[in-house]
């Protein structure tokens, strides 16, 4: 796809929908073992199927040269793949505008300096739970004053303000929803609930439908204890969160509703897997092999071949019913 003055089309799939954003799964492997995203006793993958680090920044290069601006590193838990503090000021350098990380917070504070260093535009800090035991019981491990001094320590750094992403659960955690909400008056931060996805091979979906809760009811129930809440603007269209502010507060609350609202039309992202697999959409198992092209002797136009086909056959829209359960967990694909 290139034109006659080598300048590269920007990458763009069948609904002219602009592929800008690469979301890079570093790894597979998880210090934690979150219900919603994986069995506690989870196979990882053999260490010999996953790309390095530096096979993944040819991957980015390649995705660069088509127009991709933005990269979120994330995982299974990005901080356990040792290296990534490198890896992120390498995707600086090679002049991504925005590089940001996902991470549930257990290894951040003793990175927090050199992610900084390395230039690290944003992190999101997944926080389901306020409460101890509750974030034991959801993510199967006893670290949740580990991950509150991670969120406190990055409020003193660059990176503030910080999002906070709580996965909504009724009956575990939307009892919270108004003292997650309340964070906001206090801190500049940006706390989100993104609605459960039915992702983690829960098949027959009744355990997902019992809880299931919109973000539509989140923020009814928001409203109805701390008050109104005033619509931002978004500064990205393709942004999926619904932001609001309620008066006065530094920080801001919002939804990420892709289940009861889906955004694939406005959807502009692409997922690397860490073993070397491209998923155009997370609500669908569909994955394209780029390892091989990423070590071909010529990458970089193995790697846009592979690219475009990926754009030609990523669909309108996931599916999103319970029944439709995907059989990769987010933490393979990359949440
Ligand atoms: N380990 C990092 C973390 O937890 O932030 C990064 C990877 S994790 C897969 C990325 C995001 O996906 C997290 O915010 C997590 O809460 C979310 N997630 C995982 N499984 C989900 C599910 N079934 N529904 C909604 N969000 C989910
Ligand atoms: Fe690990 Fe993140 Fe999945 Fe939790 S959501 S198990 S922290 S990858």
């Amino acid at each position: 796809m290139e034109t006659g003055e080598d300048v590269l089309a920007q990458l763009t799939d069948s609904y002219n929908r602009k592929m800008d954003y690469l979301r890079i799964s570093v790894t597979d492997r998880c210090n934690f073992r979150c219900q919603y995203c994986m069995p506690e006793d989870i196979q990882f993958q053999d260490k010999s199927h996953i790309l390095t680090l530096e096979e993944m920044l040819t991957f980015a290069e390649a995705c660069l040269e088509l127009g991709v601006t933005k990269v979120r590193v994330t995982g299974g838990e990005p901080l356990v793949r040792r290296g990534v503090v490198k890896f992120v000021g390498w995707l600086k350098d090679l002049g991504f505008e925005d590089v940001t990380m996902t991470t549930n917070g257990f290894l951040l504070k003793e990175n927090l300096e050199g992610l900084v260093e390395a230039g690290l535009d944003r992190v999101n800090i997944s926080l389901d739970t306020l409460q101890p035991e509750k974030f034991a019981f959801i993510t199967r491990r006893n670290h949740f004053q580990k991950v509150w001094e991670a969120v406190m320590a990055a409020l003193e750094t660059p990176l503030s303000p910080v999002k906070i992403n709580a996965v909504a659960m009724r009956g575990v955690n939307d009892d919270e929803i108004s003292d997650m909400a309340r964070l906001t008056l206090e801190y500049p931060m940006h706390v989100r609930f993104i609605e459960l996805m039915p992702l983690n091979g829960d098949t027959d979906g009744s355990r997902f439908r019992s809880l299931f809760i919109s973000g539509r009811e989140i923020l009814e129930r928001a409203q109805e204890e701390l008050g109104d809440l005033r619509p931002i603007e978004k500064d990205d269209p393709a942004a999926p969160a619904d932001e609001f502010r309620f008066d006065g507060a530094p920080g801001t609350f919002g939804v990420i509703t892709p289940v009861s609202e889906p955004f694939c039309a406005r959807c502009s992202r692409l997922r690397l897997t860490a073993d070397g697999k491209i998923h155009p959409c997370l609500l669908t198992d569909l994955d394209v092999p780029v390892k091989d092209a990423i070590r071909s002797e010529n990458p970089i136009p193995a790697i846009h071949k592979v690219l475009w086909e990926t754009a030609r056959i990523k669909p309108a829209a996931g599916l999103t019913l319970p029944e439709e359960s995907r059989h990769r967990t987010m933490s393979q694909i990359g949440g």
